[in-house]
């Protein structure tokens, strides 16, 4: 008899657009990489796929993903087939707010970025309309009652790696955070041409995480972090077609898609550093 997969999370890259990609010099999203977006026919069957072989958290990333034209109907699919859902979201535009409020009661996560509070950080990372936009969304999740688990990812590099300290001291200030994501920078695509900018030394990325994590005895907010060794072959990482792909500072086609047996899947992923990578969100559910 065949043992048991774990496989129960995938993340599923559904648009290759994004607003911001002028913006963030240090994006190591595979943009080109990957095929065109899938069609509303192509994300139904996914989605259905997806509960089909046990998926219990699908996160929603890309790209931006309120840009895919057909989101609201693949969340609202995913919420009906009982899905979890992390929800990435930059954002940075009126556009991408509206399109997250419409989605919010069938989420269970939502993931924004903030890197950095103060000017200059700001500029050197995702630019100050988009840390504008960010705290004017958090203070209106503030006043809404029924809201998903609120998640604050940061990508540290050698721009913000001195902004951490008063980035914690922002994020205590709003009781509706419930974790916070740092991830190291990993260089790859946009990323990898601005390697020298961006590319923050592992004792250094050590060293910023736990001083900041001295600042968090009581765990006010969950602090989990992600080092740039971590992120090498842990994560299922989807296309917005079904394809399959594994990271390691280059994205690997695995040649299979969703639609394979999950075991012919599972064998091309690092499961132990999944399972840990992802104990963040497990802990929620
Ligand atoms: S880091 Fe995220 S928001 Fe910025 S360009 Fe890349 S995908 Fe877009």
């Amino acid at each position: 008899m065949n043992k048991p997969h774990n496989f129960d999370n995938i993340d599923w890259f559904i648009t290759r657009l994004c607003n911001q990609r002028k913006k963030c010099k240090f994006c190591f999203a595979p943009w080109d990489r990957f095929p065109i977006d899938a069609t509303y026919e192509q994300a139904k069957l996914i989605c259905q796929r997806l509960a089909e072989i046990g998926i219990k958290i699908v996160t929603i990333c890309g790209g931006e993903p309120t840009l895919y034209p057909h989101i609201f109907e693949t969340i609202q699919l995913l919420y009906q087939l009982g899905l979890k859902v992390n929800f990435y979201s930059n954002l940075a535009t009126q556009k991408n707010v509206e399109v997250v409020m419409s989605i919010l009661p069938f989420i269970d996560i939502l993931s924004v970025p903030v890197d950095a509070v103060t000017q200059t950080a700001i500029s050197q990372m995702r630019g100050r309309d988009q840390f504008k936009s960010v705290c004017k969304t958090l203070d209106d999740l503030q006043s809404i009652e029924t809201k998903p688990t609120i998640k604050i990812g940061t990508v540290v590099t050698k721009q913000n790696i001195n902004d951490l300290k008063n980035l914690f001291l922002f994020l205590e200030n709003y009781q509706i955070i419930n974790i916070w994501r740092i991830y190291q920078f990993s260089p790859y695509g946009q990323g990898k041409k601005y390697e020298d900018l961006f590319l923050v030394s592992d004792d250094d990325f050590n060293r910023a995480v736990s001083a900041v994590k001295k600042m968090a005895p009581n765990k006010p907010i969950n602090i989990s972090v992600r080092k740039r060794s971590n992120n090498i072959g842990y994560c299922h990482i989807m296309d917005s077609q079904g394809g399959l792909y594994r990271y390691e500072e280059e994205y690997i086609d695995l040649g299979v898609n969703v639609f394979n047996k999950p075991e012919e899947i599972i064998v091309h992923y690092d499961e132990k550093t999944n399972r840990l990578q992802k104990r963040w969100q497990r802990k929620i559910f």
